[in-house]
């Protein structure tokens, strides 16, 4: 059916911050997302269903067409690449840095380095454009360990505070990128469903906007 839309939203931290730019766009979901099990969620405009998905998980979502458009960080979206993907608004929350991080004082390896992460090809590619050898070790939580127990040399991680970090021994050292959450469409329903979206593209933009007034 052309006239329904499926939003994926990412769970935790991203999602207590979209729901109200969403909230300001005319959508909202009827029931309370933090109470049930469900996966997916009817809303205030009944053409349109939130999925509540890992945030890694959005990307392919979207790019496969399971959802029409999605919300996820930017890091989660270079490191699965942009292919069948838009990427139209920046929704500017969830604001946070891609850094490497390394034990406080510890000098970096002269020759090879092992880094740590769950980022493994933006590492990669980091490490590559300083013209460095990196074995990567891929991680999916807890990064900070690996340097503390010899793991790695490095890590590469998102940093907001830096107090994880700081509580785990560890000292910020190069960004790699700003980081901040993105609205993202299918591009074919971009084009099949462009009356739909481009107004709820629209409403978002407008509540982004008025937020970074304030
Ligand atoms: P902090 O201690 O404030 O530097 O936060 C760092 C921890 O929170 C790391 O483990 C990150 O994975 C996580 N984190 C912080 N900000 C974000 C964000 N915007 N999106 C996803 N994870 C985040």
């Amino acid at each position: 059916m052309t006239d329904n839309l499926v939003i994926a939203l990412s769970k935790g931290r991203i999602l207590k911050e979209t729901l109200p730019l969403l909230a300001e766009a005319g959508v909202e979901p009827v029931e309370d997302l933090s109470s049930s099990r469900k996966l997916i969620f009817d809303t205030t405009v009944n053409t349109i269903k939130f999925i509540i998905i890992r945030a890694t998980d959005v990307p392919a979502y979207v790019q496969y067409g399971g959802a029409d458009l999605g919300v996820t960080g930017k890091d989660v979206l270079m490191e699965h690449g942009a292919e069948g993907i838009y990427e139209p608004l920046d929704l500017c929350i969830a604001k946070c840095k891609l850094m490497t991080a390394a034990l406080k004082g510890e000098k970096k390896p002269t020759g090879r380095i092992r880094v740590a992460t769950k980022f493994v090809n933006l590492a990669k590619e980091f490490y590559a454009k300083q013209g460095i050898q990196a074995d990567i070790i891929k991680l999916y939580g807890a990064m900070e360990l690996a340097p503390v127990l010899n793991l790695a040399d490095e890590i590469v991680d998102i940093v907001d505070t830096g107090n994880t970090l700081r509580a785990n021994g560890l000292e910020p050292r190069e960004a790699i990128h700003d980081i901040s959450t993105r609205l993202v469409v299918n591009r074919s329903s971009m084009k099949i469903k462009h009356a739909q979206i481009q107004p709820i593209i629209e409403r978002l933009a407008e509540a982004v906007a008025k937020r970074q007034r304030k």
